[in-house]
């Protein structure tokens, strides 16, 4: 089934739910191959970001994408709209993906946490243990090629430290027994403009290993 069609089945199953239709939760869950999770996130409260956000933030992309990226936390702009990479950052991103011959709508994008830590700072290591099982789960789901890491954040689900960005970029590692490949985020691209075409070649390499 096309996503389209997908998406309004589940919408109106959802409405036969709220209508008081408790048979249609097996329907849904075996349409959505996400199931619940998205409503999960949506609606978590496991750590005290869900106090501070305005929208968690669950990802965006084809469920059979070959091409995960993995980031590190909702932006500003990201928790407004409830939409991964929305930003400056996303435009960043947009082009740089392009530039290796990625189209952005063939990649499943995510991150580490999904609700904004307050003024950007880093997720905080317990709200990266609470949050980890949605990720886990995404990438269950999506069973990629390849993922991409994007920043010392989302290296540290590999390494278990947040550091070490630049020695490890472009090396290809493994999450999940998933080919995982880290390069720099996209926001640090912002800030240093020449890394933009390390990331550009790191996203090459990603593309290679799964031709
Ligand atoms: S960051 Fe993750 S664990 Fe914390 S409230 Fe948001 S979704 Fe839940």
């Amino acid at each position: 089934m096309e996503n389209y069609q997908q998406n309004k089945v589940v919408e109106v199953l959802k409405l036969l739910k709220y209508m008081g239709l408790e048979e249609v939760d097996n329907s849904l869950s075996s349409i959505s191959p996400f199931g619940d999770l998205i409503d999960e996130v949506k609606n978590c409260k496991k750590c005290d970001l869900h106090k501070v956000r305005t929208n968690a933030v669950f990802g965006k992309g084809p469920i059979n994408a070959k091409i995960m990226l993995i980031g590190e936390a909702p932006g500003r702009d990201e928790d407004l709209k409830g939409l991964p990479f929305v930003g400056k950052a996303g435009r960043e991103l947009d082009n740089m993906l392009s530039s290796a011959g990625i189209e952005i709508d063939e990649v499943f994008i995510t991150n580490v946490i999904k609700c904004r830590p307050p003024g950007n700072r880093n997720p905080e290591p317990y709200e990266m243990v609470k949050c980890n099982p949605y990720l886990v789960r995404q990438v269950e789901v999506i069973r990629p090629k390849v993922i991409v890491l994007l920043g010392n954040i989302a290296l540290s689900l590999v390494t278990g430290t947040a550091s070490g960005i630049t020695k490890m970029r472009g090396k290809t590692m493994e999450y999940m027994s998933y080919p995982a490949i880290p390069t720099f985020h996209p926001a640090y691209v912002i800030r240093n403009p020449d890394s933009g075409k390390t990331v550009i070649e790191d996203f090459k390499k990603a593309v290679r290993s799964i031709a």
